[in-house]
């Protein structure tokens, strides 16, 4: 039984209602949601987009292997209406590296696990500069540490706003 941090965001269409069916999805089919925190709005990152971008962050108990839990989430994604070969589209032509989407899931940690393959990198690379993820995280997983860093959630968060003070001094 391995203990993994998901976080599930969205900008397209109704947003807190997919974000609902997604907590259910997953406690059916990834594991028991022991924790989840509160749901945060937040600008959308690395792009631009009229509208804007929600957040939520859950801890999942699960029997599944790493490889099976984001084989599960691409699946919940599917059938919650992600269409990434539009997003691939609007990609091309827009040249974004980010795009709307109605769900968005990814795995923050899975245990104290490293993972570097070609599908999956855990802890998720960008956690330690991404406030909307760490915000979330923070709420539910204060105390849990990064592997690579030895960094908790409360430490990459407030040095995460600390480096962002500094840059706009
Ligand atoms: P970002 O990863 O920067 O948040 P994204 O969520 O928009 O970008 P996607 O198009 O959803 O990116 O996913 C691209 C690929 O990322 C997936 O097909 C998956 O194989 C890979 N991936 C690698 N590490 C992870 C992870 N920790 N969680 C989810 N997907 C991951
Ligand atoms: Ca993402
Ligand atoms: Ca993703």
């Amino acid at each position: 039984m391995a203990r993994v941090a998901l976080l599930l965001g969205g900008n397209r269409g109704d947003v807190k209602r997919t974000l609902q069916q997604a907590q259910q999805l997953i406690n059916e089919r990834v594991g028991a949601v022991m924790r989840c925190s509160n749901r945060y709005e937040s600008l959308p990152w690395g792009f631009e987009d009229e509208q804007t971008f929600f957040n939520q962050a859950l801890e999942v108990s699960t029997d599944l292997s790493p490889i099976e839990v984001l084989d599960t989430i691409q699946q919940i994604e599917l059938d919650l209406g992600r269409d990434r070969a539009a997003e691939a589209q609007e990609k091309a032509a827009t040249g974004a590296c980010y795009v709307g989407r109605p769900i968005d899931i990814d795995i923050l940690f899975y245990g104290a696990e490293v993972i570097h393959s070609e599908r999956l990198v855990v802890p998720h690379p960008h956690l330690p500069e991404r406030e909307f993820a760490l915000v979330p995280l923070h709420e539910i997983m204060r105390q849990m540490v990064h592997p690579e860093t030895g960094q908790t959630v409360a430490e990459m968060l407030s040095a995460l706003r600390t480096r962002e003070a500094n840059k706009q001094a």
